[in-house]
Protein backbone atom coordinates (compact mmCIF):
# COMPACT_ATOMS: atom_id res chain seq x y z
CA UNK A 1 0.00 0.00 0.00
CA UNK A 2 1.11 3.69 -0.50
CA UNK A 3 1.39 6.30 2.34
CA UNK A 4 0.40 9.89 1.47
CA UNK A 5 2.73 11.71 4.46
CA UNK A 6 1.28 14.72 3.93
CA UNK A 7 -2.08 15.82 2.84
CA UNK A 8 -5.00 18.43 4.32
CA UNK A 9 -8.13 17.05 3.40
CA UNK A 10 -9.35 19.70 6.37
CA UNK A 11 -8.65 21.82 3.61
CA UNK A 12 -12.03 24.24 2.50
CA UNK A 13 -11.03 23.87 -0.85
CA UNK A 14 -12.73 20.05 -0.26
CA UNK A 15 -15.82 21.58 0.38
CA UNK A 16 -18.33 22.58 3.56
CA UNK A 17 -18.48 19.58 5.81
CA UNK A 18 -15.35 17.96 3.48
CA UNK A 19 -18.36 17.00 1.02
CA UNK A 20 -15.67 15.97 -1.38
CA UNK A 21 -12.91 14.76 0.98
CA UNK A 22 -14.85 11.71 1.52
CA UNK A 23 -15.17 11.02 -1.90
CA UNK A 24 -11.60 11.63 -3.04
CA UNK A 25 -10.35 9.70 -0.04
CA UNK A 26 -12.38 6.58 -1.17
CA UNK A 27 -10.83 7.22 -4.83
CA UNK A 28 -7.47 6.95 -3.06
CA UNK A 29 -8.04 4.16 -1.28
CA UNK A 30 -9.79 2.04 -4.73
CA UNK A 31 -5.73 3.25 -5.88
CA UNK A 32 -4.30 1.66 -3.55
CA UNK A 33 -3.31 4.73 -0.76
CA UNK A 34 -3.75 2.87 2.99
CA UNK A 35 -3.03 5.79 4.60
CA UNK A 36 -3.10 9.51 4.81
CA UNK A 37 -1.02 12.12 7.91
CA UNK A 38 -3.76 14.67 7.74
CA UNK A 39 -1.45 17.87 9.30
CA UNK A 40 -3.21 20.62 11.19
CA UNK A 41 -1.96 24.21 10.58
CA UNK A 42 -3.18 26.17 13.86
CA UNK A 43 -5.00 25.54 16.91
CA UNK A 44 -8.73 26.28 15.58
CA UNK A 45 -8.28 22.84 13.09
CA UNK A 46 -7.14 20.64 15.72
CA UNK A 47 -10.35 18.85 17.23
CA UNK A 48 -10.93 18.83 12.69
CA UNK A 49 -7.87 16.88 11.90
CA UNK A 50 -8.50 14.20 14.81
CA UNK A 51 -11.66 13.83 13.99
CA UNK A 52 -11.86 13.25 9.95
CA UNK A 53 -8.15 11.08 10.89
CA UNK A 54 -10.57 9.13 12.83
CA UNK A 55 -14.14 9.24 10.33
CA UNK A 56 -11.24 8.25 7.36
CA UNK A 57 -9.34 5.40 9.06
CA UNK A 58 -6.00 7.82 9.01
CA UNK A 59 -3.30 9.64 11.28
CA UNK A 60 -2.74 13.07 11.70
CA UNK A 61 -0.14 15.78 13.09
CA UNK A 62 -0.71 18.84 15.98
CA UNK A 63 1.02 21.95 15.42
CA UNK A 64 0.96 25.66 14.42
CA UNK A 65 2.44 26.01 10.51
CA UNK A 66 4.69 28.83 10.00
CA UNK A 67 2.07 30.73 7.64
CA UNK A 68 -0.21 30.93 11.20
CA UNK A 69 2.62 32.33 13.45
CA UNK A 70 1.69 36.04 12.45
CA UNK A 71 -2.45 35.20 13.67
CA UNK A 72 -1.33 32.49 16.59
CA UNK A 73 -1.12 33.50 19.92
CA UNK A 74 1.48 32.57 23.08
CA UNK A 75 -1.18 30.39 24.57
CA UNK A 76 -1.87 28.61 21.47
CA UNK A 77 1.46 26.28 22.48
CA UNK A 78 -0.31 25.87 26.10
CA UNK A 79 -3.19 24.44 23.96
CA UNK A 80 -1.23 22.08 21.76
CA UNK A 81 0.43 21.02 24.69
CA UNK A 82 -2.97 19.88 26.28
CA UNK A 83 -4.07 18.51 22.94
CA UNK A 84 -0.91 16.04 22.87
CA UNK A 85 -1.45 15.07 26.36
CA UNK A 86 -5.11 14.28 25.98
CA UNK A 87 -4.68 12.77 23.11
CA UNK A 88 -0.80 11.02 23.79
CA UNK A 89 -2.92 7.14 23.66
CA UNK A 90 -4.87 7.65 20.51
CA UNK A 91 -2.53 5.29 17.84
CA UNK A 92 -3.44 7.98 15.20
CA UNK A 93 -1.95 10.90 16.11
CA UNK A 94 1.57 10.35 14.87
CA UNK A 95 3.68 13.89 14.81
CA UNK A 96 4.08 17.36 15.99
CA UNK A 97 3.18 19.72 12.80
CA UNK A 98 3.48 21.34 10.41
CA UNK A 99 5.38 23.50 12.09
CA UNK A 100 8.74 25.01 10.14
CA UNK A 101 10.07 28.49 9.13
CA UNK A 102 8.90 30.20 5.71
CA UNK A 103 11.52 32.60 4.44
CA UNK A 104 9.89 32.95 1.33
CA UNK A 105 6.03 34.65 2.03
CA UNK A 106 7.98 38.64 2.05
CA UNK A 107 4.91 39.71 4.76
CA UNK A 108 7.04 36.60 6.91
CA UNK A 109 10.33 38.17 6.31
CA UNK A 110 10.19 41.40 8.72
CA UNK A 111 12.90 40.19 11.38
CA UNK A 112 10.41 40.82 14.16
CA UNK A 113 8.26 38.04 12.10
CA UNK A 114 11.45 35.81 11.57
CA UNK A 115 11.96 35.41 15.20
CA UNK A 116 8.14 35.02 15.88
CA UNK A 117 8.47 31.92 13.80
CA UNK A 118 11.81 30.67 15.02
CA UNK A 119 10.01 31.58 18.94
CA UNK A 120 7.01 29.14 17.37
CA UNK A 121 9.11 26.35 16.02
CA UNK A 122 11.49 26.07 18.92
CA UNK A 123 9.06 26.21 21.31
CA UNK A 124 7.26 23.12 19.58
CA UNK A 125 10.48 21.01 18.99
CA UNK A 126 10.70 20.81 22.28
CA UNK A 127 6.72 19.75 22.86
CA UNK A 128 7.60 16.79 20.34
CA UNK A 129 10.31 15.59 22.48
CA UNK A 130 8.74 15.96 25.40
CA UNK A 131 5.50 13.92 23.70
CA UNK A 132 8.38 11.46 22.40
CA UNK A 133 6.76 12.67 18.42
CA UNK A 134 8.69 13.05 15.11
CA UNK A 135 8.06 16.21 13.79
CA UNK A 136 6.80 17.72 10.04
CA UNK A 137 8.35 20.40 8.92
CA UNK A 138 7.60 22.89 6.58
CA UNK A 139 10.92 24.27 4.79
CA UNK A 140 10.89 27.00 2.13
CA UNK A 141 13.99 28.77 1.68
CA UNK A 142 14.62 28.05 5.32
CA UNK A 143 16.70 24.60 5.42
CA UNK A 144 19.69 26.05 7.33
CA UNK A 145 18.18 27.88 9.95
CA UNK A 146 15.90 24.60 10.62
CA UNK A 147 18.11 22.49 10.70
CA UNK A 148 20.15 25.24 13.02
CA UNK A 149 17.58 24.83 15.26
CA UNK A 150 16.97 21.31 15.05
CA UNK A 151 20.71 20.11 15.71
CA UNK A 152 19.65 22.11 19.47
CA UNK A 153 16.73 19.91 19.78
CA UNK A 154 16.82 17.05 17.81
CA UNK A 155 13.22 15.02 17.16
CA UNK A 156 14.97 12.10 16.63
CA UNK A 157 13.29 11.41 13.05
CA UNK A 158 10.75 13.51 11.07
CA UNK A 159 10.12 14.05 7.65
CA UNK A 160 11.02 17.76 5.66
CA UNK A 161 8.16 17.97 3.64
CA UNK A 162 7.87 19.61 0.63
CA UNK A 163 11.63 19.28 0.04
CA UNK A 164 13.41 21.44 -2.34
CA UNK A 165 16.78 22.35 -1.27
CA UNK A 166 19.87 21.27 -2.02
CA UNK A 167 21.57 17.56 -1.88
CA UNK A 168 23.90 19.16 0.98
CA UNK A 169 20.67 20.15 3.10
CA UNK A 170 19.09 16.74 2.19
CA UNK A 171 21.57 15.13 3.38
CA UNK A 172 21.62 17.32 6.96
CA UNK A 173 18.31 16.21 7.52
CA UNK A 174 18.78 12.71 6.50
CA UNK A 175 21.88 12.85 9.12
CA UNK A 176 19.42 14.17 11.49
CA UNK A 177 17.17 11.17 11.08
CA UNK A 178 14.79 12.97 8.76
CA UNK A 179 12.87 11.23 5.22
CA UNK A 180 12.38 13.61 2.83
CA UNK A 181 8.52 13.91 1.25
CA UNK A 182 8.48 14.16 -2.68
CA UNK A 183 5.27 15.32 -4.37
CA UNK A 184 3.53 16.94 -7.01
CA UNK A 185 6.92 19.34 -7.52
CA UNK A 186 8.86 16.68 -9.09
CA UNK A 187 6.62 15.69 -11.82
CA UNK A 188 6.95 19.17 -13.54
CA UNK A 189 10.03 18.59 -15.94
CA UNK A 190 11.62 21.98 -15.62
CA UNK A 191 12.08 21.19 -11.82
CA UNK A 192 15.57 19.83 -12.98
CA UNK A 193 17.41 19.95 -9.44
CA UNK A 194 14.26 18.24 -7.18
CA UNK A 195 13.69 15.67 -10.02
CA UNK A 196 17.71 14.37 -10.01
CA UNK A 197 17.73 14.61 -5.89
CA UNK A 198 14.60 12.33 -6.53
CA UNK A 199 16.39 10.06 -8.85
CA UNK A 200 19.71 9.97 -7.13
CA UNK A 201 19.34 10.81 -2.87
CA UNK A 202 19.27 7.14 -1.47
CA UNK A 203 16.36 5.41 -1.57
CA UNK A 204 15.94 5.03 2.36
CA UNK A 205 16.10 9.26 2.49
CA UNK A 206 12.19 9.30 0.21
CA UNK A 207 8.98 9.58 1.54
CA UNK A 208 6.17 10.44 -1.03
CA UNK A 209 3.30 13.09 -0.32
CA UNK A 210 0.57 14.75 -2.12
CA UNK A 211 0.50 17.89 -0.04
CA UNK A 212 -3.11 18.42 -1.22
CA UNK A 213 -4.95 20.30 -2.25
CA UNK A 214 -1.47 22.36 -2.80
CA UNK A 215 0.79 21.98 -4.75
CA UNK A 216 -1.08 19.95 -8.15
CA UNK A 217 0.97 17.50 -10.35
CA UNK A 218 2.30 18.42 -13.74
CA UNK A 219 -1.02 16.79 -15.27
CA UNK A 220 -3.59 18.44 -12.91
CA UNK A 221 -1.80 21.89 -13.52
CA UNK A 222 -3.96 24.40 -15.45
CA UNK A 223 -2.08 27.65 -17.23
CA UNK A 224 -2.91 31.15 -15.94
CA UNK A 225 -3.67 31.28 -19.89
CA UNK A 226 -5.99 28.25 -19.34
CA UNK A 227 -7.57 29.43 -16.59
CA UNK A 228 -8.67 32.82 -18.29
CA UNK A 229 -9.98 30.55 -20.80
CA UNK A 230 -12.17 29.27 -18.44
CA UNK A 231 -10.55 25.56 -17.71
CA UNK A 232 -10.78 24.71 -13.85
CA UNK A 233 -7.77 24.00 -11.69
CA UNK A 234 -7.78 20.28 -11.37
CA UNK A 235 -8.35 18.92 -8.03
CA UNK A 236 -5.46 17.51 -5.95
CA UNK A 237 -5.73 14.65 -3.50
CA UNK A 238 -4.18 11.76 -2.35
CA UNK A 239 -5.71 9.79 -5.60
CA UNK A 240 -3.05 11.09 -7.20
CA UNK A 241 -0.23 9.85 -4.87
CA UNK A 242 0.28 6.41 -7.19
CA UNK A 243 0.94 8.01 -10.07
CA UNK A 244 3.30 10.64 -8.56
CA UNK A 245 5.10 7.62 -7.38
CA UNK A 246 5.38 6.14 -10.75
CA UNK A 247 7.05 9.40 -11.35
CA UNK A 248 9.58 8.96 -9.11
CA UNK A 249 9.83 5.14 -9.85
CA UNK A 250 10.54 6.55 -13.39
CA UNK A 251 13.65 8.99 -12.17
CA UNK A 252 14.79 6.22 -10.44
CA UNK A 253 14.77 3.65 -12.98
CA UNK A 254 13.36 1.06 -10.84
CA UNK A 255 10.11 -0.82 -10.50
CA UNK A 256 6.88 0.76 -9.11
CA UNK A 257 6.23 -1.69 -6.70
CA UNK A 258 9.79 -1.79 -5.30
CA UNK A 259 9.16 2.06 -4.83
CA UNK A 260 5.90 1.80 -3.22
CA UNK A 261 7.26 -1.06 -0.75
CA UNK A 262 10.61 1.37 -0.01
CA UNK A 263 8.61 4.67 0.54
CA UNK A 264 5.60 2.71 2.77
CA UNK A 265 8.63 1.29 4.94
CA UNK A 266 10.43 4.68 4.97
CA UNK A 267 6.99 6.20 6.20
CA UNK A 268 6.57 4.02 9.13
CA UNK A 269 10.29 4.84 10.17
CA UNK A 270 9.87 8.59 9.77
CA UNK A 271 6.52 8.12 12.00
CA UNK A 272 6.69 4.96 13.79
CA UNK A 273 2.92 5.44 15.18
CA UNK A 274 1.63 4.34 11.65
CA UNK A 275 3.16 1.10 11.88
CA UNK A 276 0.18 0.05 14.28
CA UNK A 277 -2.62 1.53 11.83
CA UNK A 278 -0.97 -0.31 8.51
CA UNK A 279 -1.24 -3.47 10.39
CA UNK A 280 -4.76 -2.93 11.82
CA UNK A 281 -7.61 -4.12 9.79
ZN1 LIG B 1 1.20 21.28 4.49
Amino acid sequence: MWIDTHCHLDAPEFGADHALTFTLRERAAAAGVGLCVIPAVERSNFDTVRALAHRTGDAYALGIHPLCVPNAQDDDLAALDAALTAHRDDPRLVAVGEIGLDFFVPALCTTAIRERQAFFYRAQLRLARQHGLPVIVHVRRSADQLLKHLRELPTGSGIAHAFNGSEQQAQAFVDMGFKLGFGGACTFEPARQLRRLAAELPMSALVLETDAPDIPPQWLYVTAAERAAGRAQGVNSPAELPRIGAVVAALRGMAVAELQAATTANALQALPRLAALELAP
